[in-house]
């Protein structure tokens, strides 16, 4: 889950780190009225979006007086950055910058731990430093267990100053990041840049962090901060119903119970050439509300052009699953092709009550995967 600049910059100052008060505006107006109150004759006017690389589209801009604060914020509000609207400004002082430097907490599966990931060549663009110039990043795993102890903070002050003036700001500057990073299930916690200013002191001028879903539900100061985009919405919503809903873009609108099930269904589809429209597992239950319920959560996606139902029967039975399915179609209007395969407990019964209807019945996965994409090539 993503957050804004000022967002991450309220968790920044919470746990001490240094970074300029800040104002969010949503109008021109509003930008005005913050730099009045801000006091600082020069400010930087920033976009507030769920993306980086503001500064090359042309959404942070410096601004010297009133007028200027409201020329950039009428620019910047209604910008669109990589597909995102802009509906935020932020308002904050200048820094007067002497150097840019680098510096991130990421969770780092290869080494089991988290990653600290420092460089001297800040303020850009880091995934083409590492792309082009990658010995200009020192990475740092830090053991959950020691965390980060001051010689580990000290050794990585070090490879990015050279005067103990910032050394002695960069060690508590690094080990409140990392527990920020730990203590909020954060999977990113980066500051690019962190900055020199001109005077010597050290400042996080961006910030920038996501945080891992599975551990919302003990951060309601996190997740009251979501703002989901419309597919995220709808994954959303799917969970609340007991769901476990992923868009794919493909055009097979795909039922299934059980995520191994989904999964193996997913690779019959591309195996036969056909893409899938999502990763859907309904869990167990044969109960027609939810088969509806799922139903509508597919066809929501107007690229569906095919369904692709695959229900292993277990401890609920295939014929009950038929009776759901048949239910649950009565309630629904539906023109796509419907294919249906049944396996498991009575599976021959289910079969048997769907005969007859207007659904396209596959014995096996194989048969189902095949029909389905065929299906999708015709429609
Ligand atoms: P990003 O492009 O989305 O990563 O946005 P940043 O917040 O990193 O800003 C982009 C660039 O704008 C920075 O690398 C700086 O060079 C510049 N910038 C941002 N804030 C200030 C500031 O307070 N003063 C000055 N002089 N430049 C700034
Ligand atoms: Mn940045």
């Amino acid at each position: 889950m993503k957050v804004h600049e000022y967002q991450a910059k309220e968790f920044f100052a919470s746990y001490g780190l240094p970074v300029n008060p800040s104002v969010v505006c949503r109008t021109p107006e509003e930008a005005v009225a913050a730099y009045e109150k801000l006091g600082a004759p020069t400010v930087v006017v920033k976009a507030q979006v769920h993306t980086g690389g503001r500064g090359k589209a042309g959404g942070v801009k410096l601004a010297h007086n009133e007028r200027e604060v409201r020329e950039k914020a009428e620019a910047i509000l209604g910008m669109e950055i990589k597909g995102f609207l802009v509906d935020r400004v932020m308002v904050v002082p200048a820094a007067d910058i002497e150097s840019e430097y680098y510096v991130s907490f990421v969770i780092d599966r290869k080494s089991k731990s988290s990653l600290m990931m420092l460089s001297r060549a800040g303020g850009m663009d880091i995934e083409a430093v590492a792309k082009e110039t990658p010995e200009k990043i020192v990475k740092i795993p830090v053991d959950p267990l020691l965390g980060m102890p001051d010689y580990l903070a000290r050794e990585a002050a070090f490879a990015l100053f050279d005067d103990m003036a910032q050394v002695k700001q960069a060690v508590p500057l690094f080990q409140r990041l990392y527990r920020l990073f730990v203590e909020k299930d954060a999977s990113l916690a980066e500051i690019n840049p962190l900055i020199k200013t001109k005077d010597g002191s050290l400042k996080a001028i961006d910030a920038k962090m996501t945080f891992d879903e599975n551990a919302l539900y003990r951060h309601p100061d996190v997740f009251a901060l979501f703002e989901p985009t419309a597919d995220e919405r709808k994954e959303q919503e799917a969970k609340e119903k007991g769901f476990s809903y992923v868009n794919l873009g493909g055009d097979i609108g795909c039922m299934v119970n059980g995520a191994g099930l989904a999964m193996a269904t997913m690779d019959m589809i591309k195996f036969y050439g056909g893409n899938p429209a999502n990763f859907l597992d309904i869990g167990g239950s044969s109960n027609p509300t939810k088969i509806v319920e799922a139903m509508k959560l597919l066809l929501s996606d107007k690229h569906v052009k095919v369904v692709l139902i695959n229900i292993f029967g277990g401890i609920t039975r295939c014929d009950d699953v038929a009776q759901g399915l048949i239910e649950a179609f009565q309630l629904i209007d539906i023109d796509l092709p419907i294919v249906i395969r049944l396996t498991g407990t009575n599976e021959r019964e289910g079969r048997e009550l769907l005969k007859g209807r207007k659904f396209h019945i596959a014995t096996t996965m194989d048969e189902a995967g095949r029909m389905a994409v065929e299906l999708s090539k015709n429609a």
